[in-house]
């Protein structure tokens, strides 16, 4: 512990190395069950399910044809048996399939009794009343029994997961047309420096646009919370202080910039200012190494570092999962495949670094971009992924496989 000189508290100066801040971040933020709301099915999409939902009935709830074709008794096959029917989905076939006897069957249409296979139109051959076939399907074959897919009140989703098509197309299957969700995180986001101006100015040449929080609101946004964008913190500490109050009424606060060791990096003494814990300061990583983490008026907030790239890398490995968490989704997870370099790699190691890449050729290839530092957008707009080389490797040979970081 060391005395920080912005702020006068003591602090662990001791940086974290990757693994370990993450871990903090899952650990210290937690499960949490937020504020639950009830929305309509059409706008549950991206949402949170805030309990488990349960079967209504058996899926399907009684045998069912799963092809177009001839509903027959397997020990009938092969040869010709009498056509004494049609069942087409949306009916119920009311007689029985004896000896000898088939039923024109639809995909989706009940099975009707007798009937044990079903045989495909392809392979029938129809003459007047007959059908003939060679096949010899097995009891069962393309039928789908009843309760195969899943029994009366069995859970078939989990409170905690992020609803996609998959998950709208089982609530919408057991009829739920309302869906108990959890509220939003509200994301205050608070970029800070004398030298950022906003989108529309025309910068002089020793100032540059805020691109960070529409970075930020963009990231925020696509991971399920409610961004506000904050006007832009001056390098002064009064100043910083009343913002940073004001950020932290949301359920999340994001910084941008002023965490570096600078004359005028106020971000931590302007969080200490509003009682401010903070559980780390540094993390083993580049870009991005000057992070922030803690907690201020029972809210918990990110210093992240000011270059873009540091932005946004540090949001989607360590805020992102914070906010997940405040989603109430379950299990934060990073979405990484593994992908073989299209060409050698070298980047002096010590610490995680987040290189920005083309992902390409099914997720099977990836290719780093030659970048120049944390604060080249440019690099960042024609990358669709992060290389992540461990600190222990320098070098990488084509066609190695390394770990890749999804955007
Ligand atoms: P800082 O961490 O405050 O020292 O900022 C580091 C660098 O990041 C600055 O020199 C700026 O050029 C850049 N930067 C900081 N904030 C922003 C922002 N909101 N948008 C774009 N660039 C930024
Ligand atoms: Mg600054």
């Amino acid at each position: 512990m060391v005395e920080n000189r912005a702020t006068g508290i003591l602090e662990a100066v001791e940086a974290l190395d990757f693994a370990a801040a993450r871990q903090c971040v899952l650990d210290t933020v937690g499960a949490q069950t937020p504020a639950v709301e009830t929305v309509p099915l059409a706008e549950a999409a991206g949402r949170v399910l805030a309990c488990d939902v349960l079967s209504d009935r058996s899926y399907p709830p009684v045998d069912r044809s799963i092809r177009d074709g001839f509903a027959v008794r397997a020990a009938d096959m092969p040869g010709t048996v009498k056509i004494v029917g049609e069942v087409r989905a949306g009916e119920m076939f009311g007689g029985t399939v004896r000896e000898g006897q088939c039923i024109r069957i639809m995909t989706g249409a009940p099975l009707p009794d007798g009937a044990d296979a079903v045989v495909m139109v392809e392979y029938g051959t129809v003459d007047g009343t007959a059908m003939t076939t060679a096949k010899t399907p097995k009891p069962g074959e393309f039928i789908n029994r009843a309760g195969c897919e899943t029994a009366q009140g069995d859970v078939v989703l989990r409170r905690g997961v992020r609803l996609k098509f998959p998950q709208i197309a089982m609530l919408a299957t057991v009829g739920a047309a309302t869906v108990e969700v959890y509220r939003r995180p509200r994301v205050a986001i608070l970029a800070t420096g004398d030298e950022i101006v906003p989108v529309e100015a025309t910068p002089r040449t020793f100032e540059v646009r805020n691109s960070n929080s529409w970075a930020l609101a963009a990231q925020v946004t696509a991971a399920g919370g409610i961004a506000t964008v904050l006007p832009v913190a001056p390098d002064n500490l009064e100043a910083t202080v009343r913002l940073v109050e004001d950020g932290l009424q949301a359920d999340l606060l994001l910084l941008s910039g002023g965490v570096s060791a600078g004359e005028y990096d106020f971000v931590e003494a302007a969080l200490a200012r509003c009682g401010a814990e903070f559980f780390f300061t540094r993390v083993k990583i580049r870009p991005g190494a000057p992070l922030v983490f803690g907690r201020a008026r029972e809210r918990f907030f990110f210093g992240l570092p000011g270059n873009p790239l540091s932005t946004a890398v540090t949001f989607e490995v360590f805020a992102r999962a914070a906010l997940e968490l405040l989603s109430g989704i379950a299990e934060p997870a990073l979405q990484i495949v593994e992908a073989h370099l299209t060409q050698e790699l070298r980047e002096k190691g010590g610490l995680t670094r987040f290189l920005p890449a083309i992902l390409d050729n099914g997720m099977a290839e990836v290719t780093p971009i030659h970048w120049k530092g944390s604060s080249d957008v440019p690099s960042l707009a024609r990358s669709n992924a992060f290389i992540i080389a461990a600190p222990d490797r320098e070098h990488y040979q084509e066609g190695d496989a390394v770990p890749v970081l999804l955007q």
